[in-house]
């Protein structure tokens, strides 16, 4: 036997092979069958490793943060600030002040639009989004427009079935001086598309444009890098990335965050109060007006060592292998329409299709009585849905406990579907 410690690919190896042990809740029957969870792209489940954090968090050191001088307070602060600097080693942030903890990718990207865009916006100028954004990450900026006058415009997306992703040649018309926000998302939840965010930054620089990337489907599937990215804000959701509900990240560029005011304002944000006053602390507590939600960054930290155990590499060549698989399988079946790039293209561990003659909402109810949890709607793509000329599509989004057989459990439960409304 070697003496030597173990590499990093054995540790690796070992955390993998027993993956889906990790998770509890996969270990059910759903309408008397195993549960097959395909409905990541909504919420990942959790590991133990965060479950067990939170119950840590609450049994050993549950206190307020930041404010208190005993024991309990000072273990509490320390583990919370602890997760701020690991978040920031997770996407590569220059300095843990610009991890600003929010509830999630939608409340990250509002406070950039409300706090910034109350700042910069003015009539004339021009934000930059595209055809297909979340919800999330359209209408904070609708909003800010409208407030500031400003002019929304969007980089169209190619092809009938948005095969052909973003318009990079339109780019160069739509990217004018009098763009001041160019918002973009890293990977569509609805179509599954890449998007090239580095090149999207580097583009809108040349305009001096602040980027803002909604990273809410990203962040726990690829290695993500902001300093290589170039971006000035980057939002994303704990809970996607197997860590807790209500708690998310805006990471945001120093110079960037040192200059912009806060958007809420109240407790622990302040240096000092008077009856005429108050002034305002640097980042990252400016950003976070009282109590925060200290036990769920807790468990995130949790959630980035988990996934960084099993190597985000790993886990979008696992995410990948499986879409492949995916793709293949449900093309055979006749009446898919699978929406977004096509087999042997890139794109992100999800399928979106359209079955013709049956709603998405029927194909989603009969797949969960086989046991199967899908996603059916519009996906908060609405705008989107109706470009495609859809009215809502079928989702199967994959994570890193998924397996192949999985994937012949929803084929088979497809077919089943299939014959009911022949
Ligand atoms: N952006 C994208 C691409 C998403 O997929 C989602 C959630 O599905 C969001 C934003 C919003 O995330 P949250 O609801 O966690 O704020």
């Amino acid at each position: 036997m070697s003496d030597l410690p173990p590499s990093n690919s054995d540790l690796q190896a070992a955390a993998w092979r027993n993956v889906r042990a990790d998770f509890p809740v996969l270990h059910q029957q759903v309408n008397g069958k195993p549960l097959v969870y395909l409905d990541n792209g909504a919420t990942s489940q959790k590991p133990r490793a965060v479950i067990d954090a939170l119950v840590r968090y609450y049994e050993r050191d549950n206190s307020n943060v930041h404010r208190g001088l005993h024991t309990l307070s000072m273990r509490a602060t320390d583990a919370y600030e602890g997760a701020r600097t690991r978040l920031a080693r997770f996407i590569n942030a220059a300095d843990p002040a610009e991890i600003l903890f929010t509830r999630g990718t939608t409340e990250s990207i509002n406070l950039v639009a409300r706090s910034w865009g109350h700042a910069h916006l003015k009539p004339g100028d021009v934000v930059l989004t595209t055809e297909f954004e979340h919800h999330s990450n359209l209408v904070p900026w609708q909003q800010a427009a409208k407030a500031a006058g400003a002019t929304l415009k969007y980089v169209p997306l190619l092809g009938a079935d948005g095969e052909g992703g973003l318009d990079l040649a339109a780019l160069d018309t739509l990217l004018t001086p009098q763009v001041k926000l160019f918002a973009f998302t890293h990977i569509s939840n609805t179509l599954g598309t890449i998007n090239p965010v580095a090149e999207l930054c580097r583009r809108a620089r040349a305009v001096g444009a602040v980027t803002v990337i909604d990273a809410a489907q990203s962040i726990g599937h690829v290695p993500l890098d902001v300093q290589q990215i170039g971006c000035d804000f980057l939002a994303f959701s704990g809970h996607k990335m197997c860590g807790p509900t209500g708690i998310g990240v805006l990471y945001g560029r120093r110079a960037l965050l040192d200059k912009l005011a806060p958007d809420e304002t109240g407790g622990g944000m302040v240096v000092q109060v008077t009856y005429e006053g108050a002034t305002w602390k640097p980042a990252p507590e400016r950003f976070e007006a009282g109590t925060p939600n200290v036990a769920d960054a807790i468990a995130l930290g949790a959630a980035c060592d988990y996934l960084d155990a099993l190597g985000r590499e790993q886990i979008a060549a696992h995410d990948d292998r499986l879409v492949r698989v995916a793709m293949e399988k449900l093309s055979a079946l006749p009446g898919i329409r699978i929406i977004g790039p096509r087999a042997g293209a890139e794109r992100s561990g999800l399928v979106s299709f359209a079955f013709e003659g049956v709603h998405a909402h029927d194909v989603v109810t009969f797949a969960d009585e086989d046991g199967i949890a899908l996603r059916g709607g519009h996906h908060c793509n609405q705008p989107l849905m109706r470009k495609l000329g859809l009215t809502s599509t079928t989702r199967a989004s994959f994570y890193l406990y998924n397996t192949e057989a999985e994937i012949d459990r929803l084929v088979a439960s497809l077919a089943r579907i299939q014959k009911f409304f022949a």
